[in-house]
């Protein structure tokens, strides 16, 4: 878990704060599969700037997702570029709107908003390739290495016993 403290930043109003930080990322379950950010650490742009009234925290990363496709079960490479910002009022009171909940005591929750940040930018389906054609529904071989289909069964229950009922007639 990276947290940034925020007071070593020291800012007043109208000042900003850059560097860079090297984020802690754990993995993602994603549709019953697990996706490793590889390298574990991303070396994000940290940028604070502080206002008269709040704060803008504003956070950007490259990251590499590892895991499984959604289709075939073969090794699936997802990159992403994400880009995320927040916002802390100086005095939120109790509006939700004006605070960040990655701002606990004073401490920026990096890999939490990281993690939220990478979560967000998700496609719905991670695919080793865009025309994974996956695997086979009948017998279950992979129809990239092997195009095939099966003939179709025709012997349906439902009609067999509607041929017996004639039959008895
Ligand atoms: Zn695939
Ligand atoms: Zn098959």
């Amino acid at each position: 878990m990276t947290t940034f403290d925020l007071r070593q930043a020291k800012l007043r109003p109208g000042e900003e704060y850059r560097d860079e930080q090297e984020i802690a990322l754990s993995p993602y379950d994603l549709g019953g599969q697990r996706y490793l950010p590889v390298p574990e650490t991303v070396l994000a742009e940290l940028a604070i700037n502080r206002g008269t009234s709040g704060t803008t925290f504003e956070l950007a990363f490259p990251v590499r997702l590892h895991g499984p496709c959604y289709r075939c079960l073969k090794d699936a490479v997802l990159d992403l570029s994400i880009r995320a910002r927040e916002y802390q009022a100086t005095s939120p009171g109790e509006s939700d709107e004006l605070r960040t909940p990655y701002v606990v005591d004073n401490q920026l929750q990096l890999s939490n908003w990281a993690r939220d940040a990478i979560a967000l930018a998700l496609p719905q389906q991670i695919l080793c390739r865009e025309d994974c054609a996956g695997l086979c529904p009948v017998c279950g071989e992979d129809l990239n290495e092997n195009a095939h289909e099966h003939e179709e069964d025709r012997s349906d229950p439902r009609w067999a016993a509607l041929e017996e009922l004639r039959e008895r007639l």
